[in-house]
């Protein structure tokens, strides 16, 4: 019998019943006929503050027990769209961080080789890297949305360059990433010092402040959006988010986007091929009555919307 690929039915087994997977969609391996893998990336060994996040792929399986497939505002149903399954958690070696992006680099290089884009749900941020040392690998430079407060852009910490703190930097000086066609998300003070924004501006990335965002009408700043064409990436840290609308992660800041202003600017993003995205930094030990969990369960959701309009990679 071939597989369906469809969340569980509700009807005939309750939402708060059966195996935890993501949307309640079937597990599979990597090599059978789908078109869109969700996957955990279960590492948090990157991280400078707040730990926990090795523990979001648990709670988003868990709480996207009530995510429904239906995305209202763009009338589109996204799993009669595509094929989506839960593939598992990426290896990882919680005690390495350099083993750890080995096997993330291999997992990911397995789904795209294969065909297929991909949602992952990390992991610190540090977790994005080797995913875009993959996509590299078979793309080239991509496209690459970044939501953030955080620039993550910064030196080396303690001696170690690698953490979460450092991903986007690497992408930048990896030649991963198209920075010219790189856009940053949500971010804001305080920062360590005022020539933290040089990287970015020698670089030219665009960066889109919770100021430039909120300094007219929302719909203003909608259209500024630039239209991304090409293989593009979305990372999703969800920090980016007010600590009231995601208290659950590692390095919160006050002063951030509302989920709603997140799901505008969602539903404005123009990709023509969206090959992959992440949501990352959802620390569940930190998180109250699952409000950040639902927020990337909804991030999640809007992500596999922005997948099903955009052509197969
Ligand atoms: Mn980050
Ligand atoms: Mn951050």
């Amino acid at each position: 019998m071939s597989k369906e690929f469809k969340p569980l039915s509700g009807r005939e087994f309750p939402r708060f019943s059966g195996i935890k997977t993501f949307f309640r969609l079937p597990i599979a391996d990597v090599n059978e006929e789908f078109d869109v893998a969700i996957l955990g990336i279960p590492f948090d060994g990157g991280v400078s503050y707040r730990p926990g996040a090795r523990f979001a792929p648990t709670l988003v399986r868990e709480v996207s027990s009530l995510g429904r497939g239906f995305n209202m505002a763009r009338a589109l149903s996204i799993f009669d769209k595509m094929k989506v399954a839960d593939i598992g958690d990426c290896p990882t070696n919680p005690l390495d961080l350099a083993q750890t992006y080995e096997k993330i680099e291999k997992f990911i290089s397995s789904i795209v080789n294969s065909g297929k884009r991909f949602v992952s749900v990390g992991g610190d941020h540090s977790t994005t890297l080797p995913v875009l040392r993959a996509l590299e690998k078979k793309y080239g430079k991509v496209n690459f949305i970044h939501f953030d407060a955080h620039l993550d852009t910064y030196p080396a910490a303690w001696g170690m360059e690698f953490h979460h703190g450092a991903f986007a930097r690497h992408a930048v000086e990896e030649g991963l990433v198209n920075s010219g066609k790189m856009m940053q998300i949500g971010i804001r003070g305080p920062l360590a010092g005022g020539d933290d924004l040089d990287f970015v501006k020698k670089h030219n990335v665009h960066v889109a402040t919770v100021d430039d965002i909120r300094k007219g009408h929302l719909q203003d700043f909608l259209k500024t959006l630039p239209e991304f064409k090409g293989p593009t990436y979305i990372s999703f840290d969800i920090d980016c988010l007010d600590p009231a609308f995601a208290p659950g992660t590692g390095t919160p800041v006050p002063g951030g986007l509302t989920t709603y202003e997140v799901q505008q600017i969602f539903r404005s993003l123009k990709i023509e091929n969206l090959v992959g995205a992440d949501i990352v930094e959802v620390s569940p030990p930190y998180d109250q009555s699952q409000i950040t969990g639902m927020a990337a369960v909804d991030t999640l959701f809007e992500l596999l919307s922005l997948m099903a309009l955009s052509k197969k990679g």
